[in-house]
């Protein structure tokens, strides 16, 4: 089709959004297939979005993590994108600027992702399996219980105070884990507790 356009027509068709279709009607279909080619696709096409917790504060906004890379194809996920939960009551999908910058803390190359121990002497940490880890962790704790408990005060009135460990627990979990936490912790005597938000 042969037509005049006027600059007019051709910039009141683009502001209108349909310059795409519009060029194509007007003869521009290389124009049309040449701009469809230049739109990339949705960055989180292909996928897989994962609900979890911010772990910084005591908020504990709700999170959706995408990933790539099938597990059940050997491939090994990578986290390439982080947002508010749309649907978590307690945000509704705001983040906080830390929250916001969350891939970075993911993917910082400091980021502690296994125990680490430094043994008596040493001057640096070595990796351990977590079963090694929370096999010296409930030694120590009952060896230091079974030595410093105290039953009864001077006054013979029962205490069952534990107070030579502490223990430091996260705010970024569920009620659940909060309350076996504190459960386990009172009940055995434990006075020093506390969490990274003090709540
Ligand atoms: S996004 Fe901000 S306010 Fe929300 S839990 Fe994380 S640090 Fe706290």
């Amino acid at each position: 089709m042969n037509m005049e356009l006027s600059r007019r027509q051709f910039l009141a068709a683009a502001g209108a959004g349909v310059a795409g279709s519009a060029l194509g009607a007007f003869g521009f279909g290389a124009v049309e297939s040449a701009h469809a080619k230049a739109i990339r696709d949705f960055k989180l096409v292909n996928t897989t979005e994962t609900r979890n917790t911010c772990p910084y504060c005591s908020v504990a906004c709700g999170i959706i993590m995408y990933s790539k890379g099938d597990l059940k194809k050997g491939e090994s996920a990578e986290i390439v994108h982080i947002e508010g939960d749309t649907d978590h009551p307690t945000n509704r999908g705001t983040l906080c600027p830390k929250g916001a910058a969350l891939l970075n803390f993911v993917k910082a190359e400091t980021r502690l992702k296994y125990p680490m121990i430094r043994k008596p002497g040493s001057d640096k940490f070595e990796k351990v399996s977590w079963d090694d880890a929370l096999d010296r962790i409930a030694r120590l704790l009952k060896d230091d219980r079974d030595k410093n408990f105290i039953q009864r005060n001077n006054d013979g009135v029962t205490v069952n105070r534990w107070t030579t460990t502490g223990f430091l627990a996260a705010s970024a979990t569920t009620n659940e884990t909060a309350w076996a936490t504190y459960k386990v912790v009172r009940s055995a005597g434990m006075l020093v507790f506390d969490n990274q938000a003090r709540v």
